[in-house]
């Protein structure tokens, strides 16, 4: 928490100088709603400044998004509510691949939801793993308060199951092993959707003072969200989507398919794949493109020729037509649902079917109903208010009709990777202990999917992945 808080305020200075410099114009709450394609290559983008509903077409030599991930699509995430997938899917309906969606990331430390009004949930710490000790009591729907349940009565599972690693096994081990332990009815808290992570030998051991001294903010944030002091009663946690591996496929010069069309970090597919599990998103951002440019950006743009094109070009028009008319066709359709609840319907989908565990028959089961939710989407979504001011509900309307289309990708791309693998657990392939297994005869490869329509089949492109230098192994943590 405290380092990715200096890494924005570091990020935040350097864009306010070249701000200040005049080098970079700031278009606050204004979002991308398409991209402008023009003889092939990616000429600009249409955006709608989300306070006055204005539309503007900003044309360019080329385009870099940097518009993050998609862990939204899951109504449920840690992700901030205003995160969305519209930039990197709409450059997908244009062209560009997206690869690997169905990888996503489950953090196993977040507080449980706490019941139907919750529109987000609150991660705690990955740290917090160092010290905290994960335990379930051992007999199903035991109800006793923790201090209750003597020590000969609860099983710490992961130190049990993992003595090598204990607490800190990789994400989606710990976030897979509690699920199994809630499945089993030992779930703790509201719904039984919930493990406890105790402090109390981390005290008795260290002393309260230098708990507090590390981890004293995380303790007060989670004091304040549940009401529960966890210096007193063990912590609730519970596992919630926190970060997308896949995302619009780029070359090794963070270009997609769409040549001029760049992509930066989270929103792209890159290297975060399987490796990404135990791993940091900021730390991997160096060689990835987090807050920098992609080096090769000024190469493209210095080795090609580009026409002058201003927002009458028939391309341009066509594109803004576009983008208009959708928001005036969610505008008009005045239904009876709405934009929330198809968006809870979805996560609920995802998290169900294609979340911590995939089956072929869940994700058949979804591919059943996603369609037919799409489709009533566009029958009977409610969006009040105009498209001339600002207007949240059309915002999130807007974005609902691209997750919609998203999340059918995700089961698509999950159903067709027959392998445990980066995030996607399949029941079907496991060991004889329960742990992910890959078929790397089969699928080692990237998937890469071409837009098929509205409705339509994508269109898989398998990129291989090679090894030269370190041969695929199956990982055991046992
Ligand atoms: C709670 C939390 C804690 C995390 N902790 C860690 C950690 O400790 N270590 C770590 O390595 N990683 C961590 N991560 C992951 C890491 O923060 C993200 O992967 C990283 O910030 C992504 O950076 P980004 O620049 O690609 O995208 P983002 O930071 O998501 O930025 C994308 C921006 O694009 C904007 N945008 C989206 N769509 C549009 C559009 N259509 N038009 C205009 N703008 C748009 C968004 O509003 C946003 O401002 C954490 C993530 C979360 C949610």
């Amino acid at each position: 928490g405290q380092t990715g808080q200096q890494l924005l305020i570091g990020a935040y200075q350097a864009l306010s100088r070249q701000i200040d410099a005049g080098n970079v114009e700031m278009h606050a709450r204004t979002e991308m709603l398409d991209l402008i394609v023009i003889d092939g290559r990616a000429r600009g983008i249409v955006a709608r400044d989300l306070i006055t509903g204005q539309i503007s077409t900003y044309i360019a030599d080329a385009v870099v998004l940097a518009t993050g991930g998609y862990g939204n699509v899951f109504y449920l995430s840690t992700n901030a509510k205003n995160s969305n997938a519209s930039a990197i899917w709409r450059a997908h309906r244009r062209g560009a691949y997206f690869a690997n969606p169905c990888y996503t990331q489950i953090h196993p430390t977040c507080i449980p939801r706490s019941g139907d009004h919750q529109s987000k949930l609150t991660l705690m710490s990955e740290s917090l793993r160092n010290d905290g000790r994960i335990w379930v009591p051992k007999n199903p729907g035991d109800t006793r308060s923790p201090d209750q349940i003597p020590e000969a009565d609860r099983d710490y599972y992961l130190e049990r199951i993992y003595p090598g690693f204990g607490n800190l096994v990789p994400r989606d081990i710990a976030s897979r092993a509690a699920k199994n332990q809630c499945d089993l009815g030992r779930g703790v808290g509201p719904g039984g959707l919930g493990v406890y992570l105790d402090f109390a030998d981390a005290i008795k051991r260290m002393g309260e003072a230098a708990v507090r001294e590390k981890y004293g903010n995380l303790f007060e944030m989670y004091d304040r969200i549940t009401g529960e002091d966890p210096y007193k009663v063990p912590m609730r946690i519970y596992p919630a989507i926190h970060y997308t591996m896949g995302g619009l496929w780029v070359d090794y010069d963070l270009q997609s398919t769409i040549p001029g069309c760049f992509v930066i970090g989270e929103a792209n597919f890159s290297d975060h794949g399987a490796n990404r599990l135990g791993a940091s998103a900021l730390m991997q951002g160096l060689a990835d493109g987090y807050f920098v440019l992609p080096p090769m950006l000024g190469n493209y743009i210095a080795s090609n020729k580009f026409d002058k094109v201003d927002a009458s070009h028939p391309e341009v028009a066509a594109t803004v037509a576009e983008a208009t008319g959708r928001l005036d066709r969610l505008l008009s359709i005045d239904g009876e649902r709405t934009v929330d609840s198809f968006h809870r319907e979805l996560g609920e989908i995802l998290w169900d079917e294609c979340g911590m565990a995939r089956s072929e028959d869940g994700l058949r089961k979804a591919l059943g109903r996603l369609p037919e939710l799409r489709e009533e989407f566009w029958r009977s979504v409610k969006v009040p208010g105009s498209g001339a001011s600002l207007n949240q509900s059309l915002e999130r309307a807007n974005r609902v009709s691209d997750f919609l289309e998203l999340g059918e990708l995700l089961c698509v791309d999950a159903l067709h990777r027959e392998e445990s693998c980066g995030g996607h657990f399949r029941v079907e392939s496991q060991t004889p202990d329960g742990e992910a297994r890959r078929d790397d005869d089969r699928f080692a490869y990237a998937a890469a999917w071409e837009f098929g329509g509205t409705g339509g089949t994508p269109i898989l492109h398998r990129e291989p992945l090679e090894f030269d230098y370190v041969h695929l192994a199956q990982r055991n943590y046992a």
